[in-house]
């Protein structure tokens, strides 16, 4: 229950352990095509170039910012928390020129800013934001930027490494040109791809580049000439993670079964139900209810309430992780992840039971139950809703 990687879905487990089969092996190719395919349903797109990247969520990040940036371009990064700052490096080390768009830590972006951010040079290759920022467990409602963007005729990039699979992101629907993921937060798989989707217009951007990629390994031409051929045939590139790709497959194949928008209720009932316990034992959440990444919670440690006793307490006695704050919330937040896999009502009982008992060891005062209580009550009017 971090900040990821979250629990991994038993099927995915197993699908893990399938033997190894060549990169070009017309059974592989044919899970490839399947993968490419069921990313489209995730993302809710129709983009050809939507595939998996070899490498983390951060490896996505670096894909999507590698191909699109060239020298001098400017770039308006939206940042109100750690990833967003990433972003920002990222761009700074491929030559393009940052200009920030700030927010707080724990709010959204106001587009008010992310409109003067791209009104202070005269031309704007890419507004890059975060979606879900986990360091915060703020959603950023996302239309609004999409449309300042396209206004200037900038290209619109979200990352959605702790949404996808956990709450909507509508690609096409909302005009997103460049997204990417990771496997190991709501998508149900353990860490080591990062799905990305690149819209038409982030293609030619692409293909109409003055300047080669800088970076042979995450170059999308050349993926997309393993990814989808061309002329009919696959070129090997680099020999992709072949077991990991099995277990995205499986992954998407569970989240698809379950449904997209059963999976999204799924995860903000859940969260609903935990922000309720939280309440009820006393604790303060950190975001306004509008704006609450349903697969990332923080939550304000109460005073008096020793951060890293309460996490280690909760780890070694009752075997249950969260994340501890980031930046200005480092040792005043926790940040308790309900994500894919482990988003599930008996996961929640058992942490509000054990934070109910850490915290009252700590001679905190707290109604005996009421948390679970709480909970509880918040899942039957949701499920009689
Ligand atoms: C986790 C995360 C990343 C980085 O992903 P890694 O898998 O750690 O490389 C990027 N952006 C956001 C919003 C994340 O939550």
């Amino acid at each position: 229950m971090g900040p990821g990687p979250a629990n991994v879905h038993p099927l995915v487990r197993e699908a893990l352990s399938a033997p190894v089969l060549g990169h070009l092996d017309p059974k592989f190719i044919a899970i490839m095509d399947e993968v490419s395919e069921m990313l489209r349903q995730v993302f809710r797109t129709q983009n050809q170039a939507t595939i998996p990247i070899s490498g983390t969520g951060s490896a996505g990040m670096e894909a999507s910012l590698c191909n699109i940036i060239e020298p001098g371009d400017n770039v308006v990064v939206g940042i109100n928390g750690y990833f967003g700052e990433r972003i920002s490096d990222m761009v700074s080390r491929y030559g393009g020129n940052v200009i920030r768009a700030e927010g707080l830590w724990g709010q959204p972006l106001d587009p008010a800013v992310v409109k003067a951010a791209l009104d202070r040079v005269p031309t704007v290759k890419l507004l890059a934001v975060v979606h879900a920022e986990t360091s915060t467990g703020v959603l950023q409602p996302l239309p609004e930027l999409i449309a300042l963007a396209h206004e200037r005729d900038a290209l619109f990039l979200a990352d959605c490494v702790t949404s996808l699979g956990g709450t909507e992101v509508n690609v096409d629907g909302w005009g997103i040109d460049v997204a990417y993921s990771g496997t190991q937060k709501c998508l149900g798989a353990p860490p080591g791809l990062s799905p990305i989707t690149f819209g038409d217009r982030a293609v030619a951007a692409v293909r109409g580049r003055k300047t080669k990629v800088p970076n042979w390994y995450l170059d999308l031409t050349s993926l997309l000439n393993y990814w989808e051929g061309q002329d009919g045939k696959r070129a090997y590139h680099h020999t992709a993670p072949i077991s990991m790709i099995y277990a995205l497959h499986q992954a998407l194949a569970v989240i698809l079964a379950e449904g997209l928008e059963i999976r999204h209720e799924r995860h903000r009932n859940n969260s609903l139900a935990l922000h309720a316990g939280l309440e009820a034992l006393g604790l303060n959440l950190v975001v306004a209810p509008q704006y609450r990444a349903y697969p990332l919670t923080t939550v304000y440690i109460p005073d008096g309430v020793a951060d890293t006793a309460v996490r280690s307490a909760l780890l070694n006695d009752y075997d249950i992780e969260i994340g501890a704050g980031l930046g200005p919330f480092a040792g005043k937040a926790w940040r308790i992840g309900l994500m894919g896999h482990t988003s599930a009502a008996k996961n929640i009982f058992a942490f509000l039971g054990a934070l109910e008992s850490v915290l009252v060891a700590q001679g905190y005062q707290a109604e005996h139950g009421a948390g679970i209580a709480a909970a509880e009550h918040s899942l039957e009017a949701a499920s009689a809703g």
